[in-house]
């Protein structure tokens, strides 16, 4: 009975581990065709004031779609990030964070995301600029990226395209791409993919944000180290952007235009010393009281002028505190 049970625990730890085996071998294949990772993205609690610029209602609501994903993976990891269209911004709201989609022919790329302004301290984007181009052509046949001959086909692309813009302020970077080009991706492995064919017919780009490609999400915001090859060039400056900063004179530095900033006394003189102004503070103090008294004649006699009654009258007392 005794050693049947041990040969049984046995048999079921040799399952156990063939089976993480399984998982560890699965895990690595569809890890190295997700997305990859960057540490360029909102920071946790950021509410982000969107502008849809120049795009027509059916490309508007197609980006509307694709932050309303966004918005449910920020609450599910928690991670305080709300998407707010720019016109509910607060008047007076110092330092928003501002998300703003244009259409654009500037780039020969279906999407493009700039982040323009950038805390140095934490690479936490304040400002990013995703732009479309309907007239984008693949590199190496010249085909149009967008065939608008399948309406539907192109409108789903570009909700496509904008879910993987989202995510390049989201900290996700693009998926590694095989020797053998885009359409050797692993097919709707991530939305980080490359475009297959026009409008996407090789069907790289996945409808939904994957499960790898939350879970990456998931371990930038958590802190892991990012995991892009390269510095996104295309999306952090060099080639195609400016100036990670832009115009922003504050920008990298938390402090800018407080003068106060890190300063808890700034402008208090006592700040810290309870005693401030009060010269006996901390000392012991008792009140010195004393009055002057003196004798009167009461009853005097009329005929020697001799006093026959004295009687005392007294100064109110005088007080004066001491103190050592
Ligand atoms: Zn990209």
């Amino acid at each position: 009975m005794f050693s049947r049970t041990r040969g049984f625990r046995a048999y079921v730890g040799l399952q156990i581990i063939i089976l993480s085996l399984a998982a560890v071998c699965a895990f690595a294949q569809s890890q190295s065709q997700c997305s990859t990772t960057t540490t360029q993205r909102w920071a946790k609690g950021t509410t982000v004031y969107y502008s849809l610029g120049n795009l027509d209602p059916t490309q508007s609501q197609q980006v509307q779609n694709a932050i309303k994903q966004w918005q449910d993976v920020s609450d599910a990891q928690g991670l305080g990030i709300t998407f707010q269209p720019s016109s509910t911004m607060p008047a007076g709201t110092q330092n928003p964070a501002t998300l703003n989609f244009t259409n654009s022919t500037q780039y020969n790329a279906p999407g493009h995301m700039d982040p323009s302004r950038v805390r140095l301290s934490d690479q936490a984007i304040f400002t990013a600029n995703i732009s479309f181009n309907t007239s984008a052509r693949f590199g190496q046949d010249g085909r149009a990226i967008f065939d608008n001959n399948d309406p539907a086909a192109a409108t789903a692309l570009y909700f496509k395209i904008a879910l993987h813009e989202i995510a390049h302020t989201m900290g996700l970077d693009e998926a590694p791409v095989p020797q053998t080009g885009y359409c050797d991706q692993g097919k709707g492995v991530t939305i980080m993919n490359g475009v297959c064919g026009p409008n996407d017919s090789g069907g790289n780009l996945p409808d939904h944000i994957t499960d790898c490609d939350k879970s990456n999400v998931k371990d930038i915001y958590s802190g892991k180290p990012p995991t892009s090859p390269n510095a996104r060039p295309h999306d952090i400056g060099g080639a195609d952007g400016g100036d990670a900063c832009g115009s922003d004179p504050c920008c990298g530095d938390p402090c800018c235009g407080d003068p106060c900033c890190g300063d808890p006394c700034c402008g208090d003189p006592c700040c810290g010393d309870p005693c401030c102004g009060d010269p006996n503070c901390g000392l012991h103090c008792y009140d010195d009281c004393w009055q002057d008294c003196y004798e009167t004649c009461g009853v005097e006699d009329v005929e020697t002028g001799e006093c026959l009654y004295w009687e005392w009258t007294c100064d109110p007392p005088v007080c004066q505190t001491n103190c050592y």
